[in-house]
């Protein structure tokens, strides 16, 4: 479809677009075709679809007006925060109503003496850090997308970032969640709250469980001492080996992250990043804590890392940025280098990263497409970056093949097809590779008790939403765990 052609579906979104008009700020209802499709799509802009309606809510009351009215008029919706994620969760419907929430951008709280600030979900991840660092605190989760995401995409991905391998995942740093369920409701999930831990099912969920309107972040006190050194291997093997000997050194280092050489080469071409010349891998290594104890695993590491052609030491926070460029904008310098590429999001147990890496070069060999491999070494969550030139006729193709072909070595070697990029709709089809069918059902009927009715984000996760769709919440026959006698039914 083409701008100011009619985008279909609308026809039969219009009874819910008046109501939607006479519920909201008149400049929160987008219909406009043209202005439809800046929304059509997230960071994996393979798959494409032009939203129903589009509303940009300023208040949690507003968001819950528009989920009532999605559940009365039983039209599905999206939520979508600043859109950059790499695996479709944010993809609209052309049946359905849009969500987003870059209205609700406001802090609303700073707690510094628990710890702790409350947020409006459209709040970017940097943001936070931006509102305590004068204060000598930060929020500890850091995707390289920190700039742009929003605190409520990191809630719904459970995202990660170089310092998770430290500090944990969103998971560990998000203390409660005002949630609008998918029936409409305005509740508060708590990790305080006893019972089940139902704001653990709520992050990760991936927009299938409702959406998030105000998050309570911990906020972590800036570390006495860091240390960021860059060392460069003449092989991807040696920078493995050096990564498995740092664990086993029993240090934890803030993040290891390792690039390849032709991701070196990529980040190179777009923002001169000065790394080592030939280095066929680097290793970005940072240390912090307690200024003894950094200096002490410091000269440790130098040891490990002897093997390294060259090692630098960020002597200060601007050469310490400078080590970092190159790796945050990995993803985007690939561009660079090839007109189109898949971000692939595996994980592997950190002791098969040499045999898994050498199986991905074979793929890439045999099928004559490029891989860039960009990743969080210390805890074995690789980014391979399948290159190819779209148009070059069946190219796109083959690059699906080894990046599904790469996803089946993860969970092969005991590993997972995301480490937090979450399935959305590009990993919905390697869903059953990693999961059987009695595991897919059991999380729809967690999926169901949230969202019988099955309108929150569907179509992303689950390949069928086959419980939901059977009867609403309610399992027909015997659960196949039961059956086969594995679980108990009472
Ligand atoms: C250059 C680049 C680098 C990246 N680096 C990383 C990285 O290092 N680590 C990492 O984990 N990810 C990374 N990502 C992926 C992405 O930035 C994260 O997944 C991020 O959390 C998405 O946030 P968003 O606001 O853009 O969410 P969106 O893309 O808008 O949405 C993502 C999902 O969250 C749901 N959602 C959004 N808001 C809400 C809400 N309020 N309530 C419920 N559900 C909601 C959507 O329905 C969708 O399923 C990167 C992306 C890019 C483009």
């Amino acid at each position: 479809m083409h701008a100011g052609d009619a985008p279909p579906a609308t026809a039969a979104l219009d009874p819910l677009t008046a109501a939607l008009r006479s519920s909201l700020p008149a400049d929160s209802v987008i219909t406009d075709p043209v202005r439809l499709r800046t929304y059509e799509c997230d960071g994996l802009t393979y798959h494409r679809a032009t939203p129903g309606v589009v509303v940009l809510p300023e208040t949690a009351e507003q968001v819950a007006r528009v989920v009532r009215l999605c559940n009365e008029f039983a039209v599905p919706f999206v939520a979508r925060g600043s859109g950059t994620g790499l695996s479709g969760g944010a993809l609209p419907r052309e049946d359905g109503v849009l969500i987003v929430t870059s209205k609700m951008r406001r802090v609303l709280e700073i707690d510094l003496p628990n710890h702790r600030a409350v947020v409006e979900p459209g709040v970017t991840n940097l943001a936070i850090t931006e509102a305590v660092r004068e204060q000598g605190y930060y929020y500890a989760p850091d995707p390289s997308s920190q700039q742009i995401c929003s605190i409520g995409g990191n809630v719904a991905e459970n995202s990660g970032g170089a310092h998770c391998l430290k500090y944990g995942f969103t998971v560990n740093h998000v203390e409660a969640c005002e949630i609008v369920t998918p029936d409409g409701d305005l509740v508060t999930l708590d990790r305080m709250d006893p019972g089940y831990d139902l704001l653990g099912a709520f992050v990760g969920s991936e927009g299938t469980l409702g959406i998030a309107t105000r998050i309570t972040v911990r906020l972590s006190r800036a570390p006495e001492s860091v240390t960021t050194v860059l060392a460069a291997f003449e092989s991807i093997e040696q920078g493995g080996t050096a990564v498995s000997a740092i664990i086993a050194a029993g240090i934890v280092p803030a993040a290891i992250e390792m690039m390849d050489a032709l991701s070196i080469e990529a980040a190179e071409a777009a923002v001169a990043c000065s790394y080592p010349e030939g280095a066929g891998a680097v290793l970005i290594v940072e240390l912090d804590g307690p200024a003894a104890e950094v200096a002490r695993q410091f000269d440790r590491l130098k040891e490990i890392c002897s093997g390294a052609f060259e090692l630098r030491v960020a002597a200060d926070p601007a050469e310490r940025a400078a080590i970092w460029k190159g790796r945050k904008s990995a993803f985007a310098a690939v561009g660079r280098i090839s007109p189109a590429y898949i971000v692939q999001d595996g994980v592997v147990p950190r002791t098969a990263l040499p045999e898994v890496l050498a199986a991905i070069d074979r793929l890439s060999a045999e099928h004559r497409i490029r891989v860039a491999n960009v990743f969080h070494a210390g805890d074995g969550n690789l980014h391979p970056l399948v290159l190819f030139d779209d148009g070059e006729p069946g190219a796109g193709e083959r690059a699906e093949v080894v990046s599904g072909a790469i996803l089946d070595l993860c969970v092969e070697h005991g590993g997972s097809i995301t480490g937090e990029h979450g399935v959305g709709v590009d990993k919905v089809r390697y869903m059953p590779r990693m999961f059987s069918e009695a595991d897919l059902d059991t999380m729809q009927l967690v999926r169901c008790a949230f969202d019988p009715r099955g309108l929150s984000n569907p179509g992303k996760v689950f390949p069928t939403p086959r419980l939901c769709g059977e009867v609403p919440g309610v399992r027909k026959g015997a659960h196949p765990l039961v059956e086969s006698g594995k679980a108990e039914q009472f």
